[in-house]
């Protein structure tokens, strides 16, 4: 008897390992599809700075200053893009940013800028 529910036992622990396995090989191949976008929005970012450097003549300060100032929107300067909460324009309600409308009163809210999440 003890040996059947120790076969059993194992038999449990070995298929949750294999699941495991397959979990991981799956988040692997998130975190290098993720990577993939990154590198790629990466060069895509460089190529429309370079064609406005070229074309318009924008300065590479002026760029940096224009990072600073996006980054410091949400009045931490981290290098990263947040999203402040949303008042809701119609009846003042805070609107968790990336919602699409208001929970009170089902507004339609727009973000400040149209890139933020
Ligand atoms: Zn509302």
């Amino acid at each position: 008897m003890w040996d059947i529910w120790q076969e059993t036992r194992l038999n449990d622990v070995s298929r949750r390992q294999r699941e495991n396995v397959f979990r991981t090989k799956d988040v692997d191949a998130q975190v290098l599809e993720l990577n993939r976008q990154v590198q790629k929005m990466a060069l895509v970012n460089q190529a429309l700075f370079e064609l406005l450097k070229e074309k318009v003549g924008i300065s590479d300060e002026e760029l940096r200053r224009k990072v600073r100032e996006i980054d410091l929107r949400d009045g931490v300067q981290d290098g990263d893009l947040k999203a402040k909460p949303l008042k809701c324009p119609k009846c003042g309600s805070a609107v968790t940013a990336g919602a699409l409308s208001c929970m009170g009163c089902g507004a339609t809210v727009a973000p400040k800028y149209p890139f933020e999440i």
